[in-house]
């Protein structure tokens, strides 16, 4: 491992600042869990010449729930608390479950919704720093090769996936983010724009510049008679990735659906919306056979590679559940 300069940050300010000297054109790194960065950084994916540590920022981990702003995490926010949280559990269940689902019960501890969103692809060619050395389309090589977990949806450009798996439901939340930048400004992005197609040439797969922070997440309000449900399905049940995941959120009345979001992950280059099995669901009465047309209308347009045509049924399959879960919870 190469020599780094370690920083403790005190506020977002001096972290802002720190992120944006960069000395010697080698980058400076925020570290929240450092669950993802140190892998990379042992990887020889990230050499960075100073490591700020953002985890002595006092005041970034608060959970917040208020009727008319809905839920605030700050970036700090462990995956193990918003899994625990009685009120992001009661009122926000799918992504109480996705973050109950990610990883392992030390990984939990330590990983951050900042840096859970803010995590590189799990691709393992992506990991593997002679890849990145080596020249030509590395999309075309993975598309020729061990593509299995990749993408069956948008692969046109880009195969690998992003691997966050509470992205899934903060994307069917309607979920934002906050950026904090040089000069004490802030934005505020929809996740699902937030997060950009893996791509190895770029620092990060997101369109958070390299002096900003993500300082909070931010999910509306839920509607009266929404209801909510996730499922991460992986190989076997255990902390191992997923094939894929599917967050749903619908606002019901009775048995009528009024509105719905369905998110699907690892699936597609980022969370993916599936308007075709919303727009089926939206105005009917919630069934076993309607959930089953949604869920088959949502993998209709899926161009699976060499070696995982095999996500298509299974996805098809935790679609139609979830659905129903959601309807029932
Ligand atoms: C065995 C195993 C299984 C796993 N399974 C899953 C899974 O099923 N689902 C899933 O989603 N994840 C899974 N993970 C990944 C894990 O959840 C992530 O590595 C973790 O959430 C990253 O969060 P962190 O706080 O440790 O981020 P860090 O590693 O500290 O940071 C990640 C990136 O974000 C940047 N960063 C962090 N915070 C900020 C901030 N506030 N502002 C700006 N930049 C920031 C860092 O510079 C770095 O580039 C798994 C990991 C392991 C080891």
């Amino acid at each position: 491992m190469q020599s780094f300069e370690w920083v403790d940050a005190q506020s977002v300010e001096q972290a802002v600042s720190l992120l944006a000297e960069s000395t010697d054109g080698k980058p400076v790194v925020a570290k929240a869990g450092g669950m993802d960065l140190l892998d990379l950084m042992k990887g020889g994916v990230v050499n960075p010449s100073r490591v700020v540590n953002l985890k002595t920022i006092p005041g970034m981990d608060g959970v917040r729930f208020d009727a008319q702003q809905g839920l605030e995490l700050g970036a700090l926010v462990t995956l193990a608390r918003i899994s625990k949280d009685p009120e992001v559990r009661r009122r926000f269940v799918a992504l109480a479950d996705a973050a109950e689902h990610a990883a392992t019960p030390q990984v939990r501890n330590a990983a951050t919704v900042g840096g859970n969103l803010l995590q590189r692809p799990r691709c393992w060619y992506f990991r593997d720093e002679h890849f990145h050395q080596a020249r030509g389309d590395e999309a075309e090589r993975v598309r020729e090769g061990q593509n299995q977990y990749h993408a069956i949806f948008d692969n046109q450009r880009t195969v690998m996936v992003h691997a966050s798996t509470p992205a899934t439901a903060l994307v069917a939340y309607g979920a934002s983010v906050e950026l904090s930048g040089p000069g004490g400004k802030t934005r505020v992005v929809p996740v699902a724009d937030f997060l950009l197609p893996p791509d190895m040439k770029r620092p990060r797969d997101t369109v958070i510049a390299p002096n900003e922070l993500l300082t909070r997440v931010r999910i509306p309000a839920p509607a009266a008679g929404t209801k909510a449900a996730y499922h991460k399905q992986g190989e076997r049940e255990s902390y191992d990735w997923p094939i894929c995941d599917v967050a749903v959120v619908l606002r019901m009345e009775g048995q009528t659906v009024r509105q719905a979001a369905i998110a699907l992950g690892w699936v597609a280059p980022t969370p993916r919306r599936s308007a075709e099995a919303e727009k089926l669901l939206v105005g009917k009465k919630l069934d076993e056979e309607l959930a089953r047309q949604a869920a088959r209308a949502a993998v209709s347009g899926a161009t699976p590679l060499s070696k995982n045509a095999y996500k298509v049924p299974v996805l098809e399959a935790v679609i139609r559940r979830t659905v129903l879960a959601a309807a029932a919870a």
